[in-house]
C-alpha cells in the first residue's frame, strides 16, 4: 500500500520542483500571485539548435528554437500555463477560447490538469486533424461556429464576459506574459540577444510577445541589445503586410490563417521599435521550408512553423540579408499535428515490400551501387 502521507505530499512537491516548467524558472517576471495554484506540464526550456545547413546557406549564425518540444507540441503552451494558473485561482468553471486548433490543443490540456472543464469555439470547416484531435481527447466541449476565427473569438469573448469562464486567448494579457519567456530563454542560452529573431505571424500574439521579452530583459541588464523582429505571414492572410484585414484568408498553414489580428498594433510596434519587418511568403515557399528542416535539420515542423524559414530563405535568394549576423529562428509547433499537409506534396505513402532476406534488402536499400 502506498503510504497515505506519500500521496499527501507528492503533487505538491511536484509542483515545487526547481526549474519545472516556466512559471518555476521565471516567476519574478510573470503575473502570478503567491495564492495562485500553479498549473504547469512543464512547458518551456525548449531546445536551441544550432541550425548547420541553415547556416551555410544564410552566412549567418542560425540558432533554431524548436517550441514543438513543448508538452503540447507548440508555444502555446507557454502562456497557457500562466493563464490557467491565473484563471486557476479565480472562481472560473471553465475556460473558453476560439481557436484554429493549437491554443485549443494547449487550453484542454493545462484545463484537465486544472481540474476546469474547456469550450472550443471552431470556425466551420478545416482544421489539422491532430489537433482537434489533442482538444477532444483531453475533454473539451469543442462547438463548430458557421463563421470565421474573428466571429469565434468575439463570441467567446462575450461568453466570457457574460458567464463564470475564462478567455484563454491571447486577449489574455496573461498569455503573452508567458510566452514572453522563450526570449529570456535565447538569452540565456546564447549569452546575449540575437541580431535577427524570426518568427511566424498569425494573431500576432508572439511576435510581441518575444518583443516584451527582449526589452525586459535588456531594461533588466540581461542583455546588450534587443534584436531586430522580423516576422513573416502567409501571402493568402497577410493583413499586417497588406495594412488591412483580410475576409477571407487562405493558407496551407492553418495555424497562421487569420485575417484581422487581434494583436495587430503590438506586432507592428514590435516591428517599428526593433527596426524589423513583417513579410510575406507563398504557400510553396512555406512547404519547401519545412521539407528543408525535415531533411537538412532533423526537425519536424507543422507548416505553419516554417513561414519563418521560409522567410528567411526567400531573403537569402533576394539577397537581402547580410552575412555575418546572428540569427534566432522559432519553429512554432510539432510536425505531428498535421500529417495530411506534410504528406500532400509526397503522394500516398509507399514502402516497397521485400523478401526476408538481407541481399534483397540491401539492393533495394541501394547499398550495392
Ligand atoms: C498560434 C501559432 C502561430 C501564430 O502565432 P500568433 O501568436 O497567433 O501570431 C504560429 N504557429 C503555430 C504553430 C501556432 O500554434
Amino acid at each position: 500500500m502506498i503510504p497515505e502521507s506519500f500521496i499527501a505530499d507528492r503533487p505538491t512537491s511536484l509542483r515545487r520542483r526547481p526549474g519545472y516548467g516556466v512559471i518555476a524558472r521565471y516567476r519574478d517576471w510573470l503575473p502570478v500571485s503567491e495564492s495562485d495554484p500553479v498549473i504547469s506540464l512543464g512547458e518551456g526550456s525548449t531546445p536551441l539548435v544550432a541550425a548547420e545547413k541553415l547556416s551555410e546557406i544564410l552566412h549567418c549564425e542560425t540558432w533554431i528554437k524548436v517550441e514543438g518540444a513543448n508538452p503540447t507540441g507548440s508555444f502555446k503552451d507557454r502562456g497557457m500555463t500562466v493563464a490557467l494558473s491565473v484563471a486557476a485561482g479565480q472562481a472560473v468553471q471553465a475556460v473558453v477560447c476560439a481557436s484554429t486548433g493549437n491554443t485549443s490543443a494547449s487550453a484542454a490540456a493545462y484545463a484537465a490538469k486544472a481540474g476546469l472543464s474547456t469550450i472550443v469555439l471552431l470556425p466551420a470547416g478545416r482544421i489539422a486533424t491532430g489537433k482537434l484531435a489533442q482538444a477532444i481527447v483531453h475533454g473539451a466541449k469543442v462547438v463548430q461556429i458557421d463563421a470565421n476565427f474573428d466571429d469565434c473569438l468575439e463570441l467567446a469573448r462575450k461568453l466570457a464576459h457574460e458567464y463564470p469562464v475564462a478567455l484563454v486567448n491571447s486577449v489574455n494579457p496573461n498569455r503573452i506574459e508567458g510566452q514572453k519567456t522563450a526570449a529570456f530563454e535565447v538569452i540565456d542560452e546564447l549569452g546575449d540577444a540575437p541580431e535577427v529573431h524570426v518568427v511566424p505571424v498569425g494573431n500576432a500574439g508572439n511576435i510581441s510577445a518575444y518583443w516584451r521579452g527582449y526589452t525586459q530583459y535588456m531594461s533588466a541588464g540581461k542583455a546588450t541589445r534587443t534584436p531586430r523582429m522580423w516576422g513573416f505571414q502567409a501571402d493568402g492572410a497577410a493583413p499586417l503586410v497588406l495594412g488591412h484585414p483580410v475576409l477571407q484568408p487562405e493558407t496551407v498553414a492553418t495555424a497562421i490563417r487569420i485575417g484581422n489580428p487581434a494583436s495587430a498594433e503590438q506586432a507592428l510596434a514590435a516591428r517599428d521599435e526593433s527596426g524589423g519587418l513583417i513579410e510575406a511568403v507563398s504557400d510553396q515557399q512555406i512547404l519547401d521550408a519545412q521539407a528543408f528542416l525535415a531533411r537538412e535539420e532533423g526537425i519536424f515542423v507543422e507548416p505553419a512553423s516554417a513561414a519563418g524559414v521560409a522567410g528567411l530563405l526567400a531573403k537569402q535568394q533576394r539577397g537581402e540579408i547580410e552575412s555575418g549576423l546572428k540569427i534566432a529562428v522559432t519553429v512554432t509547433g510539432h510536425g505531428l499535428k498535421d500529417i495530411d499537409a506534410a504528406l500532400s506534396r509526397l503522394g500516398p505513402i509507399h514502402a516497397e515490400v521485400v523478401t526476408a532476406d538481407l541481399l534483397a534488402v540491401a539492393t533495394v536499400c541501394g547499398l550495392l551501387d
